[in-house]
């Protein structure tokens, strides 16, 4: 089966970027969401971020939501662009 329209997505997703000072809890309201960070802390072999995840960044791939949370430090630069709230 061929993919559809493969070429609808050059700029890559839109993105949303959401702050809230408390930390943000998973979607079932278990805890508090851990750094997205941390998948790459373990890989390098780093200590897992306990910072408290103040920034939730959705991107929309249209067919479906990528959610990930990140602290004050570990956000990405491009996420923190759109955030207003440059330091
Ligand atoms: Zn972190």
């Amino acid at each position: 089966m061929m993919p559809l329209h493969p070429e609808l997505e050059p700029l890559g997703p839109e993105t949303r970027v959401f702050r809230d000072d408390t930390g943000w809890v998973l979607p079932d309201y278990s805890d508090l969401a851990d750094c997205t960070s941390n998948f790459h802390r373990e890989q390098d072999g780093r200590p897992a971020c306990t910072a408290t995840t103040v920034w939730k960044v959705v991107e929309d791939h249209g067919l479906h939501l990528t959610i990930s949370f990140w602290c004050d430090t570990d956000l990405p630069a491009e996420h923190r662009a759109q955030t207003g709230a440059v330091a």
